[in-house]
């Protein structure tokens, strides 16, 4: 840090985000809940036809781009924001709605940007302890006062709650905003965007990096009231106008007119994600129910930071997190049938070192 830094960014721990190894070819890569497949091919070659006019700003209000997420999930676009990533929705909304009459209130163990986002913001944060099995309840929210942030299906656990538990919550108290974030929702989930047609209090954030394989081009958006949307997009003008380049939102809307291989990847994902957990479970290890493209796994035979750097070692890169509750699991991202039969190879001959180390 140098000594000019502002101090009110002195307690400010930076988000850390999966490693992207420079060699990534030496590694089946199941680290940071990418797909496995390309963009849409058809998409691919849209952006190449329509972006050829990069000497002019993209168009601020991504108009094109905001009318076809509208049409997708049948809503108007006045209650479209689209963002670079979903990040940045997340971050607009804790710029918006978080400070210290409106905390925000988020689990002991889900998207770790969350306190980051706060902390950037400075604005106080209380952490809600999922229960033991790792559900989130929501009851242990109603009542209390701040601004709600729910990844559904959480991160890194996998666990997904029904739209009618995220609806008692939006109901019980329509003066504080409910923040859902739904970066995962299509691997199994329900979403509940239909519901910000109904509650002014709702937003829920979407991002094309998961399902629709465009990590790589950071886009994402939030859903909301058309009111909601007026205030985010008045902290998105104070910060980047521009905040989607013109070949994203290419890519953005030729994706979204190729819903069927968005609808297919999340299949074979799904299918995939199967395979894995029967064949964990046949090992003994627990799996959370997940309803994302990644699992939640630990096992008695093996500790959480030793298989995680065992595997590494074996060419595997997977997700370990040093926090208490959690050090003993690993989250495993949904690759491809063969990086899972890769996987589930090397599992089997870690827990065999192990087996034959604790004989000796
Ligand atoms: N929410 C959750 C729960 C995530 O895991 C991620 C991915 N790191 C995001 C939001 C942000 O994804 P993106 O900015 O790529 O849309």
């Amino acid at each position: 840090m140098s000594r000019f830094f502002s101090s009110k960014y002195s307690n400010l721990e930076a988000y850390v985000p999966g490693e992207q190894p420079s060699d990534m070819d030496r590694y089946v890569k199941l680290n940071t809940n990418e797909s496995p497949f390309p963009p849409s091919p058809k998409a691919l070659r849209y952006a190449a036809e329509k972006t050829r006019v990069l000497n002019l700003y993209s168009d601020p209000q991504s108009q094109v781009l905001t009318q076809a997420i509208a049409r997708t999930y049948d809503v108007e676009p006045d209650m479209v924001l689209a963002t670079n990533g979903s990040d940045e929705a997340l971050n607009f909304a804790f710029m918006a709605y978080t400070d210290k009459e409106n905390p925000a209130l988020f689990a002991d163990i889900t998207y770790g940007f969350y306190p980051v986002f706060a902390e950037l913001n400075a604005s106080p944060y209380e952490t809600i302890p999922l229960r033991e099995d790792f559900s989130l309840c929501v009851d242990d929210y109603i009542g209390k006062r701040g601004t709600v942030f729910i990844a559904n299906p959480n991160a890194p656990t996998g666990v997904a709650l029904p739209v009618s538990e995220i609806e008692r919550l939006v109901k019980s108290d329509e003066n504080r905003i409910v923040v859902i974030d739904e970066a995962y929702v299509d691997f199994g989930a329900q979403s509940c965007v239909s519901l910000t047609k109904k509650y002014k209090n709702l937003i829920v954030c979407q991002t094309f990096s998961k399902s629709r394989s465009f990590a790589g081009g950071r886009l994402g958006y939030a859903i909301a009231s058309k009111e909601i949307i007026a205030d985010l997009n008045t902290i998105k003008y104070s910060t980047n106008p521009y905040n989607i380049n013109s070949m994203t939102s290419a890519m953005g809307i030729g994706i979204l007119s190729d819903e069927a291989y968005t609808k297919e990847n999340c299949n074979a994902i799904i299918e995939n994600r199967k395979y894995t957990v029967d064949a964990l479970k046949n090992m003994g290890f627990k799996v959370l129910p997940s309803c994302a493209n990644f699992i939640f796994i630990s096992s008695d035979k093996i500790d959480g930071t030793k298989l995680y750097t065992r595997l590494k070692e074996k060419g595997v890169l997977v997700r370990h997190f040093t926090k208490d509750r959690i050090s003993n699991w690993c989250r495993v991202s949904i690759g491809s049938r063969k990086s899972m039969e890769i996987f589930i190879t090397k599992v089997k001959e870690i827990l065999a070192e192990a087996g034959s180390k604790e004989a000796i």
